[in-house]
């Protein structure tokens, strides 16, 4: 028999149907051994997921306030569900038994965790699987981060001794035994550790999307779903701005060279997409658009700027020096500029520029707010021609302005700088040339 790991976020865990539709799906296939699911996310677009319920709940704790009220209407979200359902759970008895061990545990992450906790033991129940709780399988180190040998190993002998099994999300065990979550979103990073740990054929991560969207759909309308994506390809795109998974998720699978197949709850039958080590030589040159407003640029002109050595390391590092990161750093024979994320500068423009005046004496120079940048991405960029050229005479012809141009070293992706107020319009324009 194979190993599925599958993951289903919170829209498709919400309410009983929806658990319904996911015992159909786990039920149609006898690979679909493991589980991860979330808590139950919004049925609505102004309902409240339970996560952010048991964040006022903590809120609420550790003002040393009455939790009672706001436990409850997490109690309520889940006895909907079992009551629904006809699971034989007994709801009261399990929140008081969170309400008293929180009394020790008066952390954030300990009360946010238990919505998964919960969830993972009510869908374990309804699918007769067996229940293996996070805190006994994934670890962190002492610096927070993943402990990946211990918990793959643990992860694989306890969760592996079992036929099948749902482990909640989320969360996991920290250095001082305490509960600790990933961030929000987290767990589709706990799914992409049950997939590595057990080495499953592959991991899927069920969502309320066909797949992942080739533009943002605020932008296009009706973009095409990506058939297949490179993980060097989603990196760029999620950078970006584009959203299907966590940031974090790619990192377990990438390495042992699992799939990842991201599936819609409420469609199965659609194939999504799959992300893949070494995808199949594309047809088009574009895989996706995606990109993000926010940025400044910081220009620095110096007559003779290139014969001075280590002029840029020192402009670099003055920004460095104000705890910012670079985006891109074009430059000229006698200028520079480098991006910057404008949340990041806000409060340190003025510092910044006499850091730059001190360390390198320039000639001029500005800072300029409201730039967008947009990554162009595509495996199939990297060995067909012309694709530079059609991109920029699509901008072209639209009267769009470019403000800065960076090609990555391995060809699969062109990033340009465009003003905040030509963002929607370069976008539709990419899509529409390359992909639409
Ligand atoms: N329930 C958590 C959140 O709302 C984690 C997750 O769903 O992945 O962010």
């Amino acid at each position: 028999m194979g190993i599925k790991v599958a993951k289903f976020g919170g829209t498709s865990l919400a309410d009983a149907s929806a658990f319904r539709r996911v015992a159909a799906i786990i039920n149609s296939d006898p690979d679909r051994r493991y589980i991860v699911a979330s808590a139950p996310g919004k049925r609505f677009s102004d309902d409240i997921k339970v996560t952010d319920m048991l964040y006022e709940c903590y809120n609420h704790a550790i003002a040393g306030e009455n939790t009672d009220a706001s436990f409850d209407k997490v109690k309520a979200r889940f006895a909907d569900i079992i009551n629904d359902l006809g699971v034989d759970f007994d709801i009261d008895s399990e929140i008081e038994l969170v309400k008293e061990d929180s009394k020790n545990n008066l952390t954030r992450d300990y009360f946010a965790s238990r919505g998964e906790f919960l969830n993972s033991k009510i869908l374990a129940k309804y699918l007769g699987f067996s229940f293996v709780d996070a805190k006994d399988v994934i670890f962190f180190d002492e610096y927070g981060h993943l402990d990946e040998d211990k918990t793959y190993h643990i992860f694989a002998e306890k969760v592996g001794a079992y036929e099948a099994a749902v482990v909640p999300g989320f969360y996991g065990t920290a250095a001082d035994g305490s509960i600790k979550t990933f961030s929000r979103g987290g767990s589709d990073v706990s799914g992409a550790i049950g997939a590595r740990a057990l080495m499953a054929d592959i991991y899927e991560n069920f969502t309320d999307v066909s797949g992942m969207m080739s533009a943002d759909p605020r932008i296009v309308s009706s973009p095409k779903i990506i058939d297949t994506i490179s993980y060097t390809e989603l990196r760029e795109l999620t950078y970006m701005g584009a959203t299907v998974l966590h940031d974090e998720a790619v990192f377990p699978v990438r390495r042992a060279g699992i799939p990842i197949n991201i599936k819609n709850t409420m469609r199965p039958e659609d194939r999504g997409t799959m992300i893949v080590s070494n995808a199949p030589p594309s047809d088009r040159p574009v895989t996706g658009v995606a990109g993000r407003c926010g940025f400044s640029t910081i220009n620095v002109e110096k007559d003779l700027m290139n014969t001075e050595l280590g002029f840029g390391r020192r402009v670099l590092h003055a920004i460095e020096k104000n705890g910012v990161s670079f985006e891109h750093c074009p430059t000229g024979i006698d200028t520079m500029s480098v991006f910057v994320a404008s949340e990041d500068i806000k409060n340190c423009k003025e510092k910044i520029i006499d850091d730059i005046n001190n360390k390198v004496n320039p000639d001029v120079i500005t800072i300029e707010d409201g730039i967008a940048l947009i990554a162009v991405v595509g495996r199939g960029m990297a060995n067909r021609t012309n694709i530079a050229a059609r991109l920029f005479t699509a901008i072209g012809y639209n009267n769009i302005h470019i403000k800065m141009i960076d090609q990555g070293s391995c060809g699969t992706n062109i990033i340009i700088g465009v003003a905040e107020s030509d963002y929607k319009k370069t976008v539709e324009v990419i899509y529409n040339e390359f992909i639409g």
